[in-house]
């Protein structure tokens, strides 16, 4: 996310923000357990359908290794390539260093890495293309910048590693009804810039976008509750994640919240049905690294990282199978504060007042 917030954590704190699940949020069950037995079954409606496959366990074995080295070479923790350790991802060569190596990453996938430029920088992106020509899209995507002088592990390069396991993992899941877009940001940190150009071109391209989920800031469990904060969803968006869970057998919290300094603000000018999914900012279990030289990664949570990629695993696998007319009527996206406003407001109201729309 690319707001300073030392003020807004004070709120936060004096706020006493809790752990129960309040009204309007879909509780879970909090665990404890520290490496939980995760049952990633997707189950039910995508998982029977005559002709198509069983869908793959949404927790394969290669998950932890693969996020791991991802984000160790995005976050200089190790060699991005020999010899070359990135000590942030905010100067012009720095960014083209990760951004040669996350098109390098789609590459090693199978997948054709592209590019989409505009000036002052370029988002790379991939296309897993349904199983028979659909003109229905779906965008995940999270921001691999990070701010000048920090090597941004939580920020963003978890993001980064979950929305790269998802393309891995959806390869495996057949019989896909829409296409997949995987993107990865650039320049959020001064502004959100990327993803807003990215919104743009899909606009300009006339792209039928089913929904978007970006990704930012997902390595960060201190109570272990491995709870997840889903920002700003629009239409049945946020149900959508509640029954994947549900269909997955899977327990953590979802929270709404209402936070809005991050890349899924700039899709919904364009008319795009958005939501954010992040750690529990709001709520206050965030990493103390946010923007920092500290911001290593040591401090990642991998376990965490895994459990909430599981579920994206699991919902885009659901969401790739869905026939369009199981996705029930286009999402319109609300009107939203500003999103600096909106960030402070959720605050200052404690902790996740300030949206809680009416479960649909
Ligand atoms: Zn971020």
């Amino acid at each position: 996310m690319r707001i300073a917030v030392a003020m807004l954590i004070a709120f936060g704190a004096i706020a006493g923000c809790t752990d129960d699940a309040p009204a309007g949020t879909d509780g879970g069950t909090a665990t404890t357990d520290a490496d939980p037995s995760i049952d990633a079954r997707v189950g039910g409606d995508v998982d029977s359908r005559p002709g198509c496959a069983a869908v793959p366990t949404a927790d394969p074995t290669w998950l932890t290794s693969y996020q791991q080295d991802i984000v160790a070479k995005l976050s200089g923790q190790t060699a991005i390539r020999p010899g070359v350790y990135l000590s942030d991802r905010a100067t012009v060569s720095n960014r083209n260093e990760a951004r040669t190596f996350l098109q390098n990453q789609l590459t090693a996938l199978g997948y054709t890495a592209r590019l989409q430029s505009y000036a002052g920088g370029a988002n790379p992106y991939a296309i897993l293309e349904a199983s028979s020509p659909s003109s229905s899209n779906i965008i995940i995507g999270a921001h691999f910048d990070s701010v000048p002088g920090g090597p941004g592990a939580n920020d963003n390069a978890t993001g980064v590693a979950a929305v790269l396991a998802v393309a891995r993992y959806l390869q495996s899941v057949d019989c896909r009804q829409s296409n997949v877009y995987f993107v990865l940001f650039d320049e959020e940190e001064v502004g959100l810039v990327g993803s807003f150009e990215f919104a743009k071109w899909l606009s300009q391209q006339s792209i039928n976008v089913v929904s978007v989920h970006t990704i930012d800031q997902m390595g960060w469990d201190s109570d272990g509750d491995r709870a997840i904060e889903l920002e700003r969803p629009d239409g049945n968006l946020y149900v959508q994640y509640v029954q994947t869970k549900s269909a997955a057998g899977l327990t953590m919290p979802l929270y709404q919240t209402g936070t809005g300094a991050t890349d899924h603000v700039s899709f919904r000018p364009f008319g795009f049905a958005a939501i954010g999914l992040t750690e529990e900012y709001v709520n206050g279990d965030t990493t103390p690294y946010y923007h920092t030289s500290n911001d290593t990664y040591d401090t990642v949570n991998f376990a965490y990282l895994r459990s909430t990629t599981v579920l994206a695993n699991a919902h885009f696998a659901r969401l790739a199978r869905m026939s369009a007319a199981a996705f029930g009527p286009p999402a319109t996206p609300r009107a939203w504060p500003p999103s600096e406003a909106g960030h402070a407001m959720v605050r200052a109201l404690g902790c996740r007042a300030a949206y809680a729309p009416a479960r649909q």
